[in-house]
């Protein structure tokens, strides 16, 4: 119905592959199997979420709609555009607000953290502004009478249509671009929204039409290709640590300032405690350059590492790809199964399923980031399958139930020997972790 993403997703890889070839014929280095995948697991993280809360946005914009006297007729033909500018408007600010709120910020960085350009970073959507940061924005457009499946059809179109300008495949000099920039945004116009110089932070916020920043002052044109990412750097591909990453350190952050100040001065300390959430993040950062928090590495340091790496991916090691791919084969078809063939299972067992998959991108990310504990996540999802399975099964199991049961047990007996192999495999002796060679 309104999920219009749902069905942008298959033509999406289409181009990532186009892309991926075009890069290749000019011998351009601007993807990474790992960041790719990455990008696309944190995009899975969002769909996870919406899978739960996109039915209820739409029952509780329809509910409040119904309320406002002045609700547009949904007929009428000229209701969609206008859904589509009212969307588009309204994106400009809330994502304004992401760059320039602390806590927003921390949700919205996981867009920003992919350090390569290319079509998959607009996979890399944020998952918590889908749970909760994103839909308060779009008040106002119920307010002003826009009706609920325009809107979130309108709302679908957008985002899907903002994927396609996460790319560098489209120069800044090309007549066709500089014509269709002056009022849309283009992939030059937004890969400078992703750029870490000064001239380029918080620029360029539009979605659809790039003429928001130019009426509110916050347009930028490309002039250098940017360092594309976020100044903090994340040093994971799993979705759940990247999510959390940025809280993790304004938390300690927020923790080591207040604690200076002490319970003496009690009120200060919740005061600064509350003002790290609510400030800017380049007012977080001249902060912290003045009260550096021990715990954590300073700017520079994550600069410096950058320079010395650039485009040589996340600084982990190599995970073992064969073991990776093994573990995404049923987190993929588990999906693919939930969102596209809708079985609509029941409260609790979507709630089961939902966890199965959480801990399969916990897997999947735990195998990229080459981290010996993904045996505890495959143990895991093994046992949390089985279990459901058992638990769905009438008892005593009947023959309606026994394809249930066998399917779950072949698939935990999957996760189980993906954890043997990886135990065996990640042994210190003769694991395929990096290990530190001695000069002798
Ligand atoms: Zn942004």
């Amino acid at each position: 119905m309104g999920n219009v993403v749902a069905y942008a997703i298959p033509f999406f890889f289409l181009i990532l592959g186009l892309e991926g070839i075009w890069a290749r014929r000019r011998g351009l280095k601007i993807m990474s199997a790992r960041a790719t995948l990455a990008n696309a697991l944190t995009g899975l993280l969002e769909r996870l979420i919406l899978i739960f809360n996109f039915g209820f946005l739409f029952w509780a914009y329809s509910r409040l709609s119904q309320s406002i006297p002045w609700v547009w007729p949904s007929q009428s033909l000229w209701v969609w555009p206008a859904a589509f500018l009212v969307s588009d408007f309204l994106y400009y600010f809330l994502h304004r607000a992401h760059h320039r709120i602390g806590f927003l910020w921390a949700a919205h960085v996981v867009h920003h953290q992919s350090e390569e350009m290319n079509f998959s970073v607009g996979l890399r959507t944020a998952p918590l502004q889908a749970l909760v940061f994103s839909a308060p924005f779009y008040l106002p457009a119920v307010l002003m009478g826009v009706p609920p499946l325009p809107f979130f059809v309108a709302n679908g179109v957008m985002n899907s249509l903002q994927l396609l300008v996460h790319t560098r495949a489209a120069s800044k000099d090309s007549r066709f671009w500089r014509g269709v920039g002056v009022v849309f945004n283009t992939p030059s116009h937004h890969r400078v929204h992703h750029g870490q110089e000064s001239q380029y932070l918080d620029r360029n916020y539009g979605a659809f039409f790039i003429i928001w920043d130019k009426l509110f002052g916050s347009f930028q044109p490309e002039s250098a290709e940017p360092t594309y990412g976020a100044r903090h750097r994340l040093r994971t591909a799993n979705p759940i640590r990247a999510v959390a990453d940025e809280y993790i350190r304004m938390w300690m952050i927020a923790q080591a300032w207040a604690s200076r100040l002490g319970w003496s001065r009690p009120l200060s300390a919740i005061r600064v405690w509350l003002s790290v959430w609510l400030m800017s993040p380049e007012s977080l950062e001249a902060r912290l350059a003045r009260e550096p928090v021990q715990e954590l590495a300073s700017p520079d340091e994550h600069r410096a590492h950058r320079q010395a790496s650039r485009h040589a991916g996340l600084e982990i090691p190599q995970p073992n790809w064969v073991l990776s791919l093994l573990a995404l084969l049923p987190l993929a078809t588990g999906f693919f199964l939930l969102y596209y063939l809708n079985p609509r299972p029941e409260g609790l067992v979507l709630i089961g399923i939902a966890v199965y998959l959480l801990l399969g991108l916990q897997a999947v990310g735990v195998a990229l980031d080459a981290s010996r504990k993904f045996y505890i996540w495959e143990w895991g999802r093994g046992a949390w399958l089985m279990s459901l399975a058992l638990l769905v099964a009438q008892a005593p199991i009947g023959e309606s139930d026994l394809n249930l049961v066998t399917g779950a047990a072949v698939i935990s007996l999957w996760h189980v020997g993906l954890a043997l192999y990886s135990q065996r495999m990640m042994w210190p002796s003769r694991g395929w972790r990096v290990q530190s060679v001695s000069a002798e």
